[in-house]
């Protein structure tokens, strides 16, 4: 990183409007394109010097032709060398998990924005990596050799394999990849957290292959787990198996087949005994609900409902109903613990409806622990997206 702001106006320069300005000075590190003067001649994914509307320099971030984030910042100073601030970035991101993560060999390594490299997220489960890259300045090829080659000499996986989210490089406007191995020959592996383990297929599943973002919540889910559980929207089988030694009985719902073939899988290498129902979670809730099923542990994860504003609504009706229908269904002294990954539904919000859902079925609960995220996926404080997975734990009267 050079400091002298003459190398640094090599760089084409993107204008920034005051209403842009503002959220820069309050901490964030995205540019809107509706805050920027377009100029069709940056190309896709290049490095840029940002300046006021009066021409000060403001920063260096990394542009977008495509994206409605049109520029995420990467540094108050300017910066020429690229590949060097992405591999300082890099170690520090490893550094930080060194003083974070335990009982776990699977984690997040690179969080984003998280950890000041916007548009790449990596997971790391035991011997393998995986890599997302989420803009069109991370997918650049020379970028990526240089990511690729950091990792490996940080981490020494037994392979590299990407993830690849086609929506994204759609609105990114990135040209489809098939998802592969970037480097080695493992995509398979087992991993191990908080004692439980889990197969990792480098090429299947959603997300990255598991919820790495639960690993402390489900460690905490245990220790209030009893009885009779039911885990609803259980994926394969995060927050089940964390229960089986806990619980008398276990059982795990979920829509996806693949999922719950992976989770019987997930049993089987933990020895534990598990029934899991291949069903529509709003059904059969309502089915159990209606007859008078019991359980003394309830686990509701759902898939984000809100994708955006516009849907907040219609969301907030989808957790009302699920938390309403379990709350139900829990005897006394009952532990609910529910989850909501939605960023566009905010804490208050989301405490407000599991309020609102006691009052309907007239259950007093008291909250055990209001969590979020994992650690190994930091929470920039001025970044509010960094922050979106809700879990409250209660204890139902
Ligand atoms: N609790 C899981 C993660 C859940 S992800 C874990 O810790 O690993 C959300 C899951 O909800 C996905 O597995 C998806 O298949 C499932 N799902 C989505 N809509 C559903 C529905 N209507 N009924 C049941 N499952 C659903």
């Amino acid at each position: 990183m050079l400091k002298s702001p003459t190398v640094a106006a090599a760089l084409p320069t993107v204008k920034v409007s005051a209403r842009g300005v503002s959220r820069l000075k309050s901490g964030h590190v995205w540019v809107y394109r509706s805050d920027i003067n377009s100029d069709d001649s940056i190309p896709p994914g290049a490095l840029v010097g940002v300046t006021d509307e009066r021409g000060k320099f403001l920063g260096t971030a990394l542009y977008s032709s495509a994206s409605q984030i049109a520029l995420r910042m990467l540094s108050p100073q300017p910066v020429t060398d690229l590949p060097a601030l992405l591999r300082q970035r890099i170690e520090a991101a490893i550094a930080y998990r060194a003083q974070v993560i335990s009982d776990t060999d699977a984690y997040r390594v690179i969080f984003s924005e998280g950890d000041f490299i916007p548009g790449l997220i990596v997971d790391r489960y035991n011997d393998i990596l995986s890599l997302q890259v989420l803009t069109q300045a991370m997918d650049a090829e020379p970028v990526r050799q240089v990511l690729i080659q950091k990792l490996n000499e940080e981490l020494k996986p037994a392979g590299i394999v990407e993830r690849v989210e086609p929506r994204i490089r759609e609105l990114e406007q990135l040209p489809p990849r098939t998802p592969g191995l970037l480097y080695g020959e493992k995509k398979d592996t087992v991993f191990t957290m908080n004692n439980v383990r889990f197969h990792y297929c480098g090429l299947e599943g959603q997300k990255t292959g598991a919820f790495l973002d639960q690993r402390e919540n489900y460690a905490a889910a245990a220790q209030y787990a009893h009885g009779e559980a039911l885990d609803v929207f259980c994926y394969q089988g995060g927050f089940a198996l964390h229960l089986a030694g806990r619980c008398s009985t276990v059982t795990g719902v979920d829509s996806s087949r693949p999922a719950l073939e992976m989770a019987e899988q997930n049993a089987a290498l933990n020895g534990r005994e598990i029934e899991w129902i291949e069903a529509n979670a709003f059904d059969l809730l309502k089915d159990y609900a209606a007859a008078r099923r019991q359980y003394d542990t309830i686990i509701l994860d759902p898939p984000a409902f809100a994708k955006s504003k516009r849907t907040l609504e219609t969301a907030l009706r989808g957790y009302k109903e699920l938390n309403l229908r379990s709350l139900k269904m829990l005897r006394p002294g009952g532990t609910l613990v529910t989850c909501s990954c939605s960023y566009h539904v905010s804490q208050a919000d989301f405490l407000e409806i599991l309020a609102e859902a006691s009052r309907d079925v007239h259950r007093t609960i008291r909250i055990l622990e209001n969590r979020t995220q994992a650690r190994d996926h930091p929470i920039v404080l001025t970044v509010p997206e960094t922050a979106y997975l809700k879990c409250a734990i209660a204890h139902c009267k």
